[in-house]
């Protein structure tokens, strides 16, 4: 891939769509309150790969809420960044989710959690390309 220099690189995120599948149905369970989880893979040339997810420690929900405190978790290099759901609203980060920006993208999935209600956001809240891929990373 070839860039030009005026161009502003954005990151693309690539996840798995057993991956997908396994946030859509933890978002569901959660319901009506916030599900929030650790997306795992790999960052390389601007490109988030997903393919894992890890439930975080101590994590706290509620309707219009979840988080977990950073410094319980270890420093994992796998560690690419958080998914959480809006059960009310649209899939747009808050001020408290950009605050708690934690790793390289933020996945917000809006209710009624189906396939095209994931949304991937870097550390700014610009919204970022997502690719779904049907076989593993
Ligand atoms: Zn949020």
């Amino acid at each position: 891939m070839v860039f030009k220099k005026s161009q502003k690189m954005r990151r693309t995120v690539t996840i798995t769509k057993e991956t997908r599948d396994g946030i859509l149905s933890y978002c569901k369970m959660s319901h009506p309150n916030e599900g929030i989880l650790i997306l795992r893979g790999k960052y390389k040339n601007s490109e988030v790969l997903v393919d894992g997810l890890v439930i975080p420690p101590f994590f706290h929900t509620g309707p219009t809420f979840a988080g977990f405190p950073h410094n319980f978790l270890p420093l994992d290099p796998s560690y690419v960044g958080t998914v959480h759901s809006h059960p009310t609203g649209v899939a747009r980060p808050s001020v408290t989710d950009l605050h708690n920006f934690f790793g390289f993208v933020s996945i917000i999935v809006q209710a009624p959690y189906e396939d095209d209600d994931l949304f991937a956001y870097d550390r700014d809240g610009n919204l970022l390309e997502m690719n779904v891929r049907i076989d593993k990373i």
